[in-house]
């Protein structure tokens, strides 16, 4: 703070106040906190065109239309300002004054009391217009001059640019050179060693063509399926040499099958090139190159390295050729087989497309029994003489059961019956073609047919003949039985008084008559097996064993006969017929015993379709020559005398098991027993 000391110092500090170019003026911070103007010197009286009484006890606004509103509102602002910061503040500001714009520097002190409470600001200020004036023209010329080095850097920078570039691209356009330059020495050289490797190149090439075209001159030798094997080796010899580096000192040899095929000329040396001919994995011959021995030795490699590549090429094209040869060799042997038993073949071959009906094949055969070649002809005109095709056409069949079918069929145009098989089979070209065979079976139809009619004859006079057989033996019956009681009557009535001679024709009568009822009984019971035969049954053949040894249970004592038998079966049958077989068989085999007692087993056996039953004994046997002849009827092979019987106990089993669908036989062996066996179905 300013301490005034003395009047001098008053009266100069006034005349300072007086007399200075600055504008000063007090301003009083009232309690309120308003401005209030204090008091001026005459320089801001002079500048506002005031007095310092005046404005004295005005604020700022209150100093209106002197200056602004504009100017009151922001001199108010700067001194609020000076009172917030508490300290001295300078700005410049431009006020318009009695209509007057006008640059000032102004600065405001404030003035504190005890309590350090602002209660007064000094301002002072001074006119900076000619200052500003400056600044501004010195702005405008710093703009003009900032505006030239503007253009003059954009010029020079665009100068600058193109300079850059300009050395750019001619750093480039001199690497390119030198790039270029280095390039083409490169190239210079890189031509002189193409030229050298095309030189190369072209001797190789050369060299390879050489070789295909001796490797294609083999195919095509080796392709013709017609030429010999003998004469494509030698063709193939001949073109060997020309394929080799050296074709003029250069020969060629196949040795095959023991044979030999050399070009011409050739020689043998020890410069040599060798490669196998493999058939079927066997080494079957050779193929040999030789370098004349005057050039190889002049040579540091005889044999170029691609030269072994191409022995061993020839050698397997001429393998393959060999074994395609072999093969086709074999098939066409085979296929002449083929058609020679086909055509040779007695029976009907033929193929037909099923299509088109177009006939594929006939074998010499049925050319023969057609009389012309049908091949191309449809099969149902040719064959059938129809103008469509068959109704009875097998075709679909075959096709959908993929399996051959057997049918037989009377051929109008051949005259003949045929047992055809159609099968479906697949032709050479792959399509499904209908394979057929007839075979010709007019001869068996018709002793088929011959054979149904003998049967049926045979049938009849079986009928009749038995028919015949009951009827006589029935009706003979009587007349004699009256021959036998009246000559029985006579032979005791005369016996004795006749002579010796009249007594023996008596007997013989009685005798005669007697055995004559035994014949025509056993005739009558023959017929009647099948006249009078009943309903076939279940029935248990164990039981009618048993029933059988009772009804023989005499005679077994008498021979002291030893009879064992197995567990028998049930079986559809006759029963009656059944007993009789079995007490025919047992009655045989004790009656035929020998000196031993008799031991007879009965056994059953049992197979799918049959019951195979047997009555073994030890009795005398039978010699094989008579099998067959002991169950015809009467047949016997010992007299009355020997052994009692008619001959009809066997003929009557046969024929009972005859009629029950199954067979009979015997195995013996004269001395030591029988085995009779029947076979009854299931
Ligand atoms: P018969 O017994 O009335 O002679 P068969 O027809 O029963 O007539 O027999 C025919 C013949 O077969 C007999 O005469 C006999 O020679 C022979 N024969 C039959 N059974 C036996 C048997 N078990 N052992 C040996 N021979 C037999």
């Amino acid at each position: 703070m300013i301490t005034i000391k003395s009047k001098e110092q008053l009266d100069l500090l006034q005349s300072i106040y007086d007399g200075i170019d600055t504008a000063i003026f007090v301003i009083d911070v009232t309690d309120d906190g308003d401005f209030r103007y204090a008091g001026t010197n005459p320089t801001h009286e002079k500048l506002l065109g005031i007095t310092s009484d005046w404005i004295t006890g005005k604020t700022p606004e209150e100093l209106v239309p002197t200056i602004s509103p504009k100017a009151a509102t922001a001199v108010r602002a700067n001194y609020q300002r000076c009172l917030d910061a508490q300290e001295t503040i300078e700005y410049e500001e431009m006020l318009r004054i009695r209509g007057k714009n006008m640059w000032w520097l102004t600065r405001l002190t404030p003035l504190f009391d005890d309590d350090g409470t602002i209660y007064r600001i000094i301002g002072s200020s001074n006119s900076i217009n000619r200052l500003k004036r400056i600044e501004s023209k010195l702005i405008d010329e710093r703009k003009h001059l900032e505006d030239l080095v503007e253009k003059r850097t954009q010029k020079l920078k665009k100068a600058n640019e193109k300079l850059q570039k300009e050395i750019e691209e001619r750093t480039a356009i001199e690497e390119e050179l030198r790039v270029t330059n280095e390039q083409l020495v490169d190239e210079i050289e890189t031509q002189k060693a193409m030229k050298q490797e095309k030189e190369k190149l072209v001797a190789h090439l050369q060299e390879r063509m050489k070789e295909l075209e001796c490797l294609y001159t083999i195919a095509e030798i080796t392709k013709d399926d017609t030429k010999s094997i003998e004469k494509a080796l030698q063709e193939c010899v001949n073109v060997m040499p020309p394929g080799w580096n050296y074709p003029e000192f250069t020969y060629s040899r196949i040795i095959y099958n023991d044979k030999q095929f050399t070009s011409k000329p050739f020689e043998e040396t020890n410069f040599m090139q060798e490669a196998n001919l493999i058939i079927g994995h066997e080494r079957r011959g050779k193929l040999q190159v030789f370098l004349s021995e005057q050039k190889a030795k002049e040579l540091k490699k005889p044999f170029l390295h691609e030269e072994s590549n191409l022995i061993q090429g020839i050698a397997y094209n001429i393998s393959r050729f060999i074994k395609k040869r072999i093969t086709d060799q074999k098939i066409n042997e085979q296929k002449e087989r083929f058609l020679t038993i086909f055509n040779n073949f007695p029976e009907i071959l033929y193929v037909v497309d099923p299509e088109t009906y177009e006939v594929l094949f006939v074998n010499q055969a049925f050319e023969d029994m057609l009389g012309s070649d049908p091949v191309g002809d449809k099969c149902y005109e040719k064959f059938q003489g129809f103008d469509k095709p068959c109704r009875f056409c097998t075709t679909e069949k075959i096709q959908n059961t993929k399996s051959p079918y057997t049918w037989e069929y009377y051929n109008p145009i051949l005259e003949k019956y045929l047992l055809i098989t159609d099968q479906i089979i697949q032709w050479p070209d792959g399509r499904d073609v209908r394979f057929e065979v007839a075979i010709d079976i007019t001869k068996r139809k018709q002793a088929e047919e011959k054979l149904t009619l003998t049967l049926k004859d045979l049938k009849r006079s079986n009928e009749e003949l038995e028919r015949f057989a009951y009827v006589a033996s029935h009706d003979l019956q009587e007349p004699l039985r009256k021959v036998k009681s009246f000559t029985e009557l006579f032979a005791n009535k005369y016996k004795g008084s006749l002579d010796e001679k009249a007594d023996r024709y008596i007997h013989y009568i009685v005798d005669g008559a007697e055995r004559m009822q035994i014949l025509i009984n056993d005739i009558l019971s023959f017929s009647r097996i099948t006249t009078r035969g009943k309903a076939f049954e279940e029935t248990n053949l164990q039981h009618i064993l048993t029933v059988t040894l009772n009804n023989l249970s005499r005679m077994i004592e008498e021979h002291r006969a030893t009879i064992t038998y197995d567990k028998l079966p049930t079986v559809i049958a006759d029963d009656s017929q059944m007993l009789q077989v079995f007490q025919n068989l047992i009655h045989n085999a004790i009656k035929f015993s020998g000196k031993e007692d008799p031991q007879i087993h009965i056994s059953a056996k049992e197979t799918s379709r049959f019951w195979k039953i047997s009555v073994q004994d030890n009795g005398i046997g039978i010699e094989s020559e008579y099998f067959d002849k002991i169950f015809v009827i009467f047949q016997r092979l010992h007299t009355r005398k020997e052994y009692s019987g008619t001959g009809i106990g066997l003929a009557i089993c046969k024929k009972i098991i005859d009629r029950h669908g199954g067979e009979m036989w015997v195995e013996s062996q004269e001395g030591k027993g029988s085995t009779f066996y029947f076979t009854l179905p299931k």
